[in-house]
């Protein structure tokens, strides 16, 4: 493990029951994600993106290999420490956006607050301040879902993320149901916000030509993970 690193995934192996047999999701991967940096990792449908995520956020724990979040190995814990440190450390934005569609912007992180136990209130100033910081103005964070484009909801998805101040931010395909520019733009709104907020990011894509601000861009294949 690199002692930078707020993320370590070492030697995980993932297999999923497939009949009679097992598939392999993921064969071997290693990965260290240093706070502040932006990790790309690119690949086919099918090659593991998506399960390579479920394990770093701890949603799956792995057949062989570790987890180490924050110093700590995840494998030595309790499902309720697990989950106390996913909550305390782990920002997740899916492929689906999943807000609420009766809810405004603002109210999609006040809902957060809400579920953490924290007072609405309290929450209002930072949740103003996080969609602003990513781009949306106090009209559209009056706006609920169906009045926004999917590059905006994408944005409120990412600011619902960072309302719990995590160190690790895990983002899957965000990018696929935008055009090319919006995709970039998402890219590049991920990477200000790693700096900003000092998380270890790692984004997971099939798309390759939009991670230009990406500080690294690994290939996946097959459940392998490599460089470049
Ligand atoms: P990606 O996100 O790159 O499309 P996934 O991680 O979703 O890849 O899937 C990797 C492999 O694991 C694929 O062969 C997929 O069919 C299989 N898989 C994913 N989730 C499950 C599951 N819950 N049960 C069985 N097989 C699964
Ligand atoms: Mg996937």
């Amino acid at each position: 493990m690199n002692t930078s690193s707020v993320l370590s995934l070492e030697a995980v192996k993932l297999t999923y029951p497939d009949g009679d047999r097992r598939l392999t999701a993921l064969d071997g991967v290693c990965l260290d994600v240093a706070p502040g940096e932006l990790v790309a990792v690119a690949g086919p449908s099918g090659s593991g993106k998506s399960s390579l995520l479920a394990v770093a956020a701890t949603l799956l724990r792995p057949d062989a290999g570790r987890v180490v979040l924050a110093g700590r190995d995840t494998a030595a814990m309790s499902d309720r420490e697990r989950t106390a440190l996913r909550r305390e450390r782990i920002g997740i934005v899916f492929q689906q956006a999943n807000l609420l569609p009766s809810l405004t912007a603002e109210e999609q992180l006040l809902a957060v607050a809400h579920l953490r136990g924290g007072s609405v209130r309290a929450a209002r100033p930072r949740a103003a301040e996080l969609l602003e910081s990513v781009g949306l103005d106090a009209a559209k964070r009056r706006r609920r879902p169906h009045q926004l484009s999917g590059g905006e909801r994408q944005r409120v998805n990412i600011a619902r993320a960072l309302s719990g101040s995590p160190s690790v931010l895990l983002v899957d395909e965000p990018t696929s149901a935008l055009d090319h520019e919006r995709g970039e733009q998402v890219v590049e709104l991920l990477a200000e916000v790693t700096r900003r907020h000092r998380t270890a990011t790692v984004l997971v894509t099939h798309d390759r030509a939009l991670l230009g601000a990406a500080d690294r861009v690994l290939s996946m294949a097959d459940g392998r993970l490599g460089g470049g």
